[in-house]
């Protein structure tokens, strides 16, 4: 099967401008990149571009899907029964896809292995939705501030703990590690500064995984917490809105190695969240404040420094749901001092990276998997505009259209 997307402005997930181009794809690959209009002769099937803006599908790089709200169906509790659990965790998994993110990256899932089901019937066609990177419970000490999981941790603590833990998840089949080394404020004002692993924890749990062949992912706020993480080669760090000039150096150090995602989204659907008389948010949004001031600096910094950045926002819960994820590259441009292109070229060829397959996904190149989106607007002039899945006008995964467009012909019956 070999569909050709022609006459469309190409934005390619470099950052390089745009161009018009024709787009031939077979299978699940991307086969040819022209300037002209292609050869409709020997595709199947032809898509009139009519001059939009063909981008890679977004990748989510701190994605919940089990945190039960979307666009689409709000859920005022945050844990919820198994099997309806399940059945919002399916749902999201699908919001994110119709909203343009092809691929999602798990910052922790409220389950231990609800995420490895979801990839895998995924993977099988069953169910739509983002190529996943499956994670775990978000992994905290007993007792500590935490982040809350609705699940008490049945394996034991202290380094030997960690390693269980590690390995049951590697037997689990999850792909990301997840370890909650600092506390949060939004869940207990002050905690954030509190460093809940110790190094040896830490460098255990991550050396464990890493054997097994899977990623680990970490909050981390306090500086300290950033440090430990790096010390002990954690491959993605989230947050690090308290990181120090020592942390500073630390991250750019291993700037090839690493990737950042601050998780700016949720911190300015707090500060704007206007919930009912009896939700008391007045906490959080003041714990929210030095968040957004903090990362206002230091990501552009560590932007200059080379360190891979890239969108995604603890998008899960009623005032910050799955669907709206895409408002993180407006974060991006407003709040960090991005060009949009920039933006999207961290959504979409950094996001391809952390996934881990950074030579066949986030780029609109020969031989890359066919995750496409076809946007109605330049979304290098306004980013904003891929908030509406109404101007999302293709969505293309691995070659599989998910979203057809209006324009699109049968060659052979034409
Ligand atoms: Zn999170």
């Amino acid at each position: 099967m070999r569909t050709l997307i022609q006459n469309v402005a190409l934005f390619d997930g470099s950052g390089a401008p745009l161009r018009t181009a024709s787009v031939l794809v077979e299978g699940e690959r991307i086969v040819a990149v022209t300037e002209d209009a292609g050869d409709a002769d020997s595709a199947d099937i032809v898509i009139d571009g009519r001059g939009q803006t063909l981008m890679p599908g977004m990748v989510e790089a701190h994605a919940h899907l089990s945190w039960p709200s979307s666009v689409e169906k709000m859920y005022h509790q945050f844990v919820l029964p198994p099997e309806e659990m399940k059945v919002a965790t399916w749902r999201n998994a699908r919001v994110l896809l119709d909203h343009g993110f092809t691929s999602a990256f798990s910052a922790g899932a409220l389950g231990d292995t609800i995420e490895v089901e979801l990839r895998d019937a995924i993977e099988a066609g069953e169910t739509p939705g983002p190529r996943l990177r499956a994670s775990t419970i978000e992994r905290s000490p007993e007792g500590a501030d935490g982040i809350e999981t609705g699940k008490k941790l049945s394996i034991g603590e202290g380094v030997e703990g960690m390693r269980a833990f590690a390995r049951q998840c590697a037997g689990n089949g999850i792909d990301t590690v997840k370890l909650v080394i600092s506390g949060e404020d939004a869940l207990l004002p002050g905690s954030s500064q509190h460093v809940l692993y110790s190094q040896e924890e830490v460098s255990a749990a991550t050396e464990e995984a890493h054997a097994a062949g899977m990623k680990v992912a970490a909050h981390t706020q306090a500086a300290e917490a950033v440090k430990i993480a790096l010390r002990a080669g954690v491959d993605v760090l989230y947050h690090c809105s308290y990181a120090d000039s020592e942390a500073l150096e630390m991250l750019e150090a291993r700037k090839d190695e690493i990737f950042l995602a601050p998780a700016i989204g949720i911190i300015v659907a707090t500060l704007e969240a206007t919930p009912p008389p009896h939700i008391d948010m007045s906490s959080m949004k003041e714990v929210a404040k030095p968040v957004v001031e903090n990362t206002s600096r230091l990501i552009p910094e560590l932007k200059r420094r080379g360190i891979r950045i890239l969108p995604g926002g603890d998008y899960g819960f009623p005032f910050n749901p799955n669907g709206r994820n895409a408002r993180d590259l407006e974060h991006f441009v407003t709040l960090y001092g991005y060009t949009p292109a920039e933006a999207l070229s961290a959504a979409t060829m950094l996001g391809g990276q952390l996934m881990g397959m950074g030579d066949e996904l986030g780029l609109v190149r020969p031989s890359y998997l066919a995750d496409l989106l076809l946007v109605d607007g330049d979304p290098t002039e306004d980013v904003a505009i891929l908030q509406d899945k109404n101007r999302i006008s293709m969505i293309m995964k691995g070659g599989r259209l998910h979203k057809a467009p209006a324009h699109a012909t049968a060659a052979a019956a034409a």
